[in-house]
């Protein structure tokens, strides 16, 4: 499988950027992980919207949700083009009424429950509560060769080592920096992102969802006081190949 990084800001976008989202991809099915801000139109330099085959969210806060609307109104042009009419399954927790939403002309909200694998295409889905001030759930993919945990967006909790053990690719949440608190907010620090990946022993780790200010390479650094393994700072377009790697 290949993971594309297609958006890593927290809270708000840089100019021509985006916000939470990322593309999972496997035996030509293209599978969308969260779709924050500016998410569509960066997304579209790589992919065209009818290779989309399923979204999933983590929750409905704006830097993860926000183009959801305009991917809606987006497949229903498409429709109307005679581009296909196929139904987009956008998955997520119904534990906030945002999720009757994902329904629309061209989109149909399905449901995940937090006990129970989900398998989506050639993805087999677990999840994990996370620590935020609205419901939200992280996620271990496995393609029945590799893994992948994406945390969403989480306060530092234990449970992420144990979730995350053995992971080929551990994506954090670091929107704050080392001597920062991210309690409150409902964030990791570089450093809780470290402590995680050391613990549950992953193969690579990449710092994602990540602040506006501050020498962002110093986020590395302070991973690196927990994690001896290779460290990568989340950028639009990056690539991770489950064979090679980050190719890109
Ligand atoms: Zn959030």
């Amino acid at each position: 499988m290949q993971l594309r990084v297609i958006g890593f800001w927290g809270g708000y976008p840089a100019v021509g950027e985006a916000t939470s989202c990322y593309v999972l991809e496997k035996d030509g099915f293209t599978f969308v992980i969260d779709m924050g801000s500016g998410a569509l139109s960066t997304l579209q330099k790589y992919y065209d919207i009818e290779q989309i085959d399923a979204v999933i969210l983590s929750h409905y806060h704006h830097d993860h949700m926000a183009d959801i609307g305009v991917l809606q109104y987006a497949k229903l042009v498409h429709m109307y083009l005679g581009k296909g009419d196929d139904l987009l399954p956008i998955y997520g927790h119904d534990e906030d009424d945002r999720f009757y939403d994902l329904t629309h002309d061209q989109t149909v909200a399905k449901q995940y429950l937090p006990g129970e694998t989900l398998m989506v295409g050639p993805f087999m889905i677990d999840f994990l509560k996370t620590k935020h001030p609205v419901p939200c759930y992280g996620m271990r993919i496995n393609d029945s060769e590799k893994m992948i945990v994406y945390t969403a967006d989480t306060a530092y909790d234990e449970e992420w080592i144990k979730f995350s053990e053995g992971a080929d690719l551990l994506i954090t949440d670091c929107n704050f920096y080392a001597e920062q608190d991210g309690e409150a907010a409902g964030h990791m620090t570089s450093e809780q992102g470290g402590y995680i990946a050391a613990h549950a022993q992953v193969n690579h780790l990449l710092l994602s969802h990540l602040p506006q200010y501050g020498n962002k390479t110093d986020l590395i650094e302070e991973a690196m006081r927990h994690y001896n393994g290779p460290i990568t700072l989340a950028n639009e377009g990056l690539i991770w190949d489950s064979k090679e790697g980050f190719i890109k």
